[in-house]
């Protein structure tokens, strides 16, 4: 025996925007609607009086799960991996341009940690020609800028630059991964020696960055394995 629900609140909804986002519950990469609803009482299934409207709501379209809309402010796992091939880079040139460009472990260092963070085709011919044009930059009076005489002058990438590769990331990386990028850094900087001057600036920076407390980032730098 099946009963007619005579009276109930319907809502329509309608989607407003669309695109990918991360969604927490099926846990991915996946396309979602963002909705908004009218509902109206409905008597025996005909709608009647307006009840207001609701949502902005996220609709995941794989588990179809509803999220607050501030859930699509979260990266993809391909936004975030785009965030972190940028942080690795920048992170891996400044230390480079701050010193060590000229020594051969210090470039292979490098050279190694692009490649395994979806740099594969980067090679040290690559890397040559960008720190060719550094020093190209630094050979010219004419274009010695305040900015690269800076502590942490690099020439291919200014504080300024740096943080504003390595900022979106930090929020969405656990200590580890922020420690782990700072510590890369750091055995770059010391595969051709001690640290010097500029590099500590440009780690300090780094670590700065991605809101690794100062004491932690002494902590890290001074325990960083010297490569010899
Ligand atoms: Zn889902």
């Amino acid at each position: 025996m099946s009963r007619v629900r005579v009276a109930g609140v319907r809502t329509a909804w309608t989607t407003v925007e669309d695109g990918e986002f991360f969604c927490p519950a099926c846990g991915g990469d996946r396309n979602y609607e963002l909705r908004t609803g009218r509902r109206r009482l409905t008597v025996l299934r005909v709608p009647l009086l307006p009840r207001g409207t609701t949502g902005p709501t996220a609709v995941c379209s794989s588990c179809e799960s509803h999220f607050e809309p501030s859930a699509l402010q979260q990266p993809t796992t391909t936004q975030l991996g785009s965030l972190l091939r940028d942080a690795v880079h920048a992170v891996a040139l400044s230390v480079l341009g701050a010193g060590g460009a000229g020594s051969r472990t210090a470039r292979d260092a490098a050279v190694g940690w692009l490649r395994n963070t979806g740099f594969a085709s980067c090679d040290e011919e690559q890397l040559l020609i960008l720190l060719a044009a550094l020093d190209a930059d630094r050979a010219e009076p004419e274009h010695i800028t305040e900015r690269q005489a800076a502590p942490y002058a690099t020439g291919l990438t200014s504080e300024r630059e740096l943080r504003a590769v390595l900022a979106p990331l930090a929020p969405h990386l656990e200590s580890g991964g922020r420690e782990g990028l700072l510590l890369e850094g750091a055995c770059i900087a010391l595969a051709d020696g001690p640290y010097e001057a500029a590099e500590l600036a440009v780690l300090a920076v780094v670590g700065d960055a991605l809101r690794i407390p100062a004491e932690d980032v002494d902590r890290l730098l001074a325990a960083a394995p010297e490569r010899s």
